[in-house]
């Protein structure tokens, strides 16, 4: 029998108790892993353990596939009508609902994001998500199409079968809901393995969707490491496709295990180096707070962070005082402080990795205009660090950090912030500000990225389908888009009119 997690929150923002196994759930039910092995998980506020949970393997994976396939051809797939889908998807909401400060409070425990955007945005998004897709449940049609006289096609769109879901650990039950939401609103099966840093949410999400009445084996959660559980994921031959958020290197890496399996189909949602474009003319105080936020918001640990802030010559100075000025006054500390903004980095890994890049920075002359430094002395806080004075080719403008580490660039007009903002090899999210509206679309327009936002930054909705052009990934997820990554489509094809074969 799996281990149980208690744990009681008693912060000024957040008083109450959580409680749950620590196994994986696989067929309805909270096993312990094959091998019985364990990962440790880590506050990251402080450094020290907060529990440990399984540590999946190929077996695991294994079993949940074979649990998976049994509820898709007997309890779940095309044999749960959409209408009873949306039930149970909206039975999951209102328990998210109920759990909320709960849920919130485990993710800034888990994470170290404050339990303010916690609560506002993970949790309160996750909700709106999966609500969103249990709409969508019965509205899954296809199309008829007629083709010569007596003869008639429609078109079902039928789910796929038993998909793979694989998520990181920068907004874990986000993620959770954007995978889950439209497989299940189509009627497929799920193994999901969250991220070995930060699966406490997913694991006490196993039991909601329990308590919602899900037939066993429509949903699996596998906890484990990428190169075990992840990796059998993305080579399982019974696993029809694979939804992966995460690194650009590990995503060729399932790429290329998927194409030497099944050929499973396979949507990724990758890395970036998002352009923030601020124009002379733009309204410099909303540009400031937006391009503080593009960037430090959520530790910096954000796919679509505005990493690369483009200034125009003319108000450079004036924007990076007022922007330096913004980045001094944000509060770094504890998650579940009254007025912290900014938390710990996710684990000693990405703290070192962080560093790692503010070093390179320095050694290949760019210039720390502010911060660069650890914050406190236990826990993995980072100042937020604005970079001066880079070069084109420097790492520290063509690589995605995941920190709070912005550069802010010059440039002088129009075509000469386009050419720098596409040059980079990702093409996730851009930002333009500007009050000419004519100029803020056309340069939108030319920008090679899956969302420009105009005069705001990091605005992700369920309703929008977002993704990345270049290498930040392959598929569009959220909205009506994402259905698609989830349905295959079958013609049916009717001879009515008594036409023979000549
Ligand atoms: P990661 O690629 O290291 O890990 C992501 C997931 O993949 C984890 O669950 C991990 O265990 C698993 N994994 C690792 N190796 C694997 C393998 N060989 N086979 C299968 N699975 C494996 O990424 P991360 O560090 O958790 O997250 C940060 C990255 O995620 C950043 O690059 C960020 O830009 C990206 N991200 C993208 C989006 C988006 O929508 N485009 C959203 C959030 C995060």
């Amino acid at each position: 029998m799996p281990d149980t997690f208690t744990h009681t929150f008693d912060t000024p923002l957040f008083k109450g108790k959580t409680s749950f196994s620590t196994g994986l759930y696989i067929d309805g039910k909270w096993v312990d892993g094959v091998k019985g092995t364990t990962i440790d998980v880590v506050n990251p506020s402080t450094g020290k353990l907060i529990t440990k949970i399984s540590a999946g393997t190929k077996e695991d994976v294994d079993l949940a596939v074979a649990a998976a396939q049994k509820a898709f051809d007997t309890t779940w797939g095309l044999e749960t009508p959409g209408t009873k889908r949306a039930e149970l998807m909206n039975n999951l909401g209102n328990l998210m609902q109920k759990h909320h400060d709960e849920l919130s409070a485990l993710e800034a425990l888990d994470n170290g994001k404050t339990f303010f955007w916690a609560k506002n945005v993970d949790v309160a998004d996750s909700i709106g998500c999966i609500k969103y897709y249990a709409g969508w449940a019965d509205k899954i049609q296809g199309k008829t199409i007629e083709t010569t006289n007596g003869k008639l096609t429609y078109t079902r769109h039928e789910p796929i079968g038993v998909v793979g879901q694989i998520i990181p650990w920068n907004f874990p039950l986000l993620m959770m809901a954007w995978k889950i939401g439209p497989a299940l609103a189509t009627g497929n099966c799920i193994i999901l393995k969250p991220s070995e840093f930060t699966a406490l949410t997913a694991i006490r999400m196993a039991e909601l969707i329990h308590e919602a009445g899900f037939p066993p084996g429509v949903v699996n959660i596998v906890t484990g490491y990428g190169s075990t559980v992840g990796q059998a994921i993305s080579e399982h031959p019974h696993i029809e496709k694979v939804a992966f958020t995460g690194s650009t290197v590990v995503g060729r890496k399932i790429m290329a295990a998927a194409a030497q399996t099944n050929l499973k189909n396979v949507t990724l949602e990758l890395g970036g180096k998002s352009p923030n474009i601020i124009f002379d003319d733009a309204d410099i105080d909303q540009a400031v707070k937006f391009a503080s936020h593009g960037i430090f918001w959520n530790q910096g640990q954000a796919c679509s962070a505005g990493s690369r802030i483009f200034v125009q010559e003319t108000i450079y100075d004036k924007f990076l005082q007022k922007f330096t000025e913004k980045a001094k006054s944000l509060k770094i500390g504890d998650p579940f402080g009254v007025d912290t903004y900014q938390g710990p980095q996710v684990s000693q890994q990405q703290f070192d990795r962080i560093m790692g890049y503010i070093s390179s920075g320095k050694e290949q002359g760019a210039t720390v205009h502010y911060g660069g430094k650890r914050e406190g002395t236990e826990g993995y806080f980072i100042q937020p660090t604005i970079f001066t004075n880079t070069k084109p080719d420097m790492k520290i403008v063509q690589e995605e950090i995941f920190g709070p580490v912005g550069v802010v660039i010059k440039f002088k007009d129009d075509a000469d912030v386009i050419r720098q903002a596409n040059n980079s090899e990702y093409g996730l999210a851009a930002a333009v500000f500007s009050k000419n509206i004519d100029r803020a679309l056309q340069v939108s327009h030319k920008l090679k990225a899956g969302t420009a936002w105009v005069n705001c930054v990091n605005q992700v909705h369920f309703q929008v389908p977002f993704g990345g052009y270049k290498q930040s990934g392959i598929g569009r997820e959220l909205g009506e888009y994402a259905l698609d990554n989830y349905t295959a489509i079958k013609a049916v094809q009717i001879n009515f009119g008594g036409f023979d074969v000549e």
